[in-house]
């Protein structure tokens, strides 16, 4: 089958023929639909992450936002069957350590990320295997389809996530969203469908354009204005309730931070970049005199795609909204590469294998 695989940090992805996978018992092959190209698969591809002992190795099929169906079945898998329609959220948790009994495989003691590990194979590919398959795979509703559940195994659940679980947003709230990629602009329109005021902050007019039809309120452009937070403190007069880094470099986490106001949430969702290595300053004595929280968020707990679902269901949220352009898996290298320079907008997906 073909794939595609990181030959070498920073060179071309490679669409190669490699083996068919075989289930393993707790596994099952998931033939994929759609999988997101996402800003994870960009910091792995860089080589990044090696600093928390994460780094992901050549060799590595990228793709961890999938959904697909179900062509083959270990044998000790008891809820799934050849023909399902499954989503993969891409925190692949072990189903018996105490966070995946209560449900949050996000954070699992022995998570294996998906497409991002020697371990887990991912979904650039016409077909991937999925350990733990009856804990770990989503069955998909109806009406899901599988192009928008590309989105909701990772970005757009994150955001969810982040937003509702982190940062126990609520309505009224004015939510400032520094950086609109995937998971930005999924935030902003989680945050408007719930009842907030998004803020956009981006440094690119195209994507500001696509978080205001998305339902921000108000966009600054960052490379326009002295001060990102000062424009945000402007504008909503007392500072952001909840504000949220959406890419992970030290001007976006610090520059949310100092957009809250007095008992305002950041929460963290971008991991770091190679400049950072997982280290940023942070100005502790204002955000203990004004009790500012800081909260780091990664994936979603399992147990939570049903509201989720239910929302969908509802009308109230719209994953497809956020989806970008729709590609064939010979275009994923150009398309990742295009991330050096944040080119793409919303979240690009793979439907053709
Ligand atoms: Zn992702
Ligand atoms: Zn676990």
């Amino acid at each position: 089958m073909k794939a595609a695989v990181i030959e070498e940090h920073g060179e071309p992805l490679a669409v190669k023929d490699v083996d068919y996978p075989d289930p393993a018992p707790d596994q099952v092959i998931v033939e994929t639909e759609a999988c997101g190209v996402c800003r994870s698969d960009w910091h792995a591809w860089q080589g990044d992450w090696n600093w928390i002992g994460a780094g992901v190795p050549e060799g590595q099929i990228l793709g961890h936002e999938p959904a697909g169906i179900v062509s083959a079945v270990g044998d000790d898998v008891e809820t799934l069957e050849e023909g399902d329609r499954v989503a993969v959220p891409f925190h692949l948790g072990d189903g018996t350590c105490t966070h995946c009994r209560e449900g949050r495989a996000n954070n699992c003691e022995t998570v294996i990320p998906l497409g991002l590990s020697e371990y887990a194979p991912g979904a650039f590919a016409e077909a991937f295997p999925v350990r733990e398959a009856d804990f770990n795979c989503v069955k998909l509703p109806d009406e899901v389809d599988f192009t928008e559940m590309a989105g909701l195994g990772c970005r757009f659940m994150t955001a969810y996530h982040a937003l509702a679980d982190r940062a126990n947003l609520r309505p009224g709230d004015w939510v400032a969203v520094h950086g609109c990629g995937g998971v930005g602009l999924s935030a902003i329109h989680i945050a408007q469908a719930l009842g907030a005021h998004p803020i956009a902050i981006d440094v690119l007019d195209s994507k500001l354009e696509r978080a205001e039809e998305l339902g921000a309120v108000e966009t600054i452009n960052s490379t326009e204005v002295d001060s990102a937070p000062a424009a945000v403190q402007e504008l909503t007069g007392d500072g952001a309730d909840v504000s949220i880094d959406a890419l992970g470099i030290a001007e976006t986490c610090q520059n949310s931070v100092n957009s809250l106001g007095t008992r305002g949430s950041h929460v963290q969702v971008g991991l770091t970049t190679g400049e950072e290595e997982g280290q940023i300053d942070l100005p502790v004595d204002v955000m203990t005199m004004q009790e500012i929280d800081f909260h780091g968020s990664f994936g979603m707990p399992l147990v939570r795609y049903e509201e989720l679902f239910n929302l969908i269901a509802q009308g109230t949220l719209e994953p497809s909204k956020i989806i970008g352009e729709t590609l064939s898996l010979e275009e994923a290298p150009e398309t990742l590469a295009s991330m050096d320079d944040y080119e793409t907008v919303g979240i690009p997906v793979i439907t053709e294998f």
